[in-house]
């Protein structure tokens, strides 16, 4: 794979699990994928443990999931990062927002919401924020706060995903303005990510392909922000027999049941990685070879 142009920033990746389980096929398969880019681009790996949403925490599933890990040889470059010592940096990011009047107090319920929904979308039934506090809250008390998105075709946010390919998202259509910050006071997973990504300095983000409709959000913020955008790169999500994402509510297993090399092998079929080797560094050494053939292989123009 090529070196950094000239000035390019130096390559650094990250793997973001939330810590609500063990690490499990589907979570294995996106933190190899970020570990071999990382890898066959000569660049650094980070493991960031998004905490904040805690209410979906368990205890200890993040120094479960950094010590699968490192029995897989996917050991991170830097000391992980903590998202839940990071809550002044969100709260900062927004007042920039407010200071720049891009963000708004929201007084709506959920149901008030529904009531007044505008559009269905009707993959995942998501409903278009109607844009009720945006001029004020009209006598109701503050719950979240809103980041406003522009209207009509300014809305379109597009990117050019490394293995999905092109994507586009009206964001006013089919999301409308978005929460940063939840009624029930917790950080929104689209703010942290992009202040912390921005932090950690992260030129390529590689993840699950359930999270491709969250990108032009947080790209959205970056613009607001003045980040810069990474790259990225979203890998098919791994399925149960019943064709739903693997996770802790649709009863995955633990990557820790399988031996490492056994495990290994599983997530790198997934990934249309098919090798032989002796031993786990036998194998991630031989599958950061076959990465980049890979990734130009992939049934789609453009891909690298
Ligand atoms: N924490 C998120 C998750 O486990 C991933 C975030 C990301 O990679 O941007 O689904």
């Amino acid at each position: 794979m090529p070196a950094p142009a000239d000035g390019a920033a130096p390559y650094r990746g990250r793997f973001a699990p939330s810590p609500t389980g063990p690490l499990h096929m589907g979570s294995l398969v996106t933190a190899l994928a970020s570990w071999l880019d990382a890898r066959a681009h000569g660049g650094t790996w980070l493991v960031r443990i998004e905490d904040i949403d805690y209410p979906r925490c368990v205890r200890d599933a993040d120094t479960g999931i950094l010590r699968t890990l490192a029995a897989l040889g996917l050991h991170p470059d830097e000391p992980p990062l903590w998202q839940s010592r990071r809550e002044h940096c969100y709260a900062s990011a927004l007042q920039r927002l407010e200071a720049a009047g891009q963000v708004y107090p929201c007084g709506c319920s959920r149901k008030e919401i529904a009531d007044s929904l505008v559009h269905v979308r009707e993959r995942h039934q998501t409903l278009a924020y109607p844009g009720t506090c945006r001029h004020g809250l009209n006598g109701k008390l503050p719950r979240a706060w809103r980041v406003r998105v522009p209207d009509g075709d300014a809305a379109t946010i597009c990117f050019d995903d490394r293995w999905q390919g092109r994507q586009c998202q009206n964001l006013a259509t089919e999301l409308g303005d978005f929460v940063l910050r939840r009624a029930d006071g917790l950080w929104a997973y689209q703010l942290a990510v992009v202040v912390d990504d921005a932090l950690q300095g992260i030129t390529h983000i590689v993840r699950g392909a359930d999270l491709l409709d969250s990108t032009p959000r947080q790209i959205h913020l970056q613009r607001l922000l003045g980040l810069p955008e990474p790259a990225y790169l979203h890998v098919p999500v791994v399925v149960n027999a019943v064709g739903e994402k693997l996770s802790k509510q649709s009863g995955a297993q633990s990557v820790d049941d399988l031996a490492p090399l056994e495990a290994l092998r599983a997530a790198g079929a997934h990934l249309g990685l098919r090798h032989d080797a002796t031993d786990v560094p036998d194998w991630l050494a031989r599958a950061t070879e076959s990465w980049a053939g890979l990734l130009a292989r992939l049934p789609r123009p453009g891909a690298a």
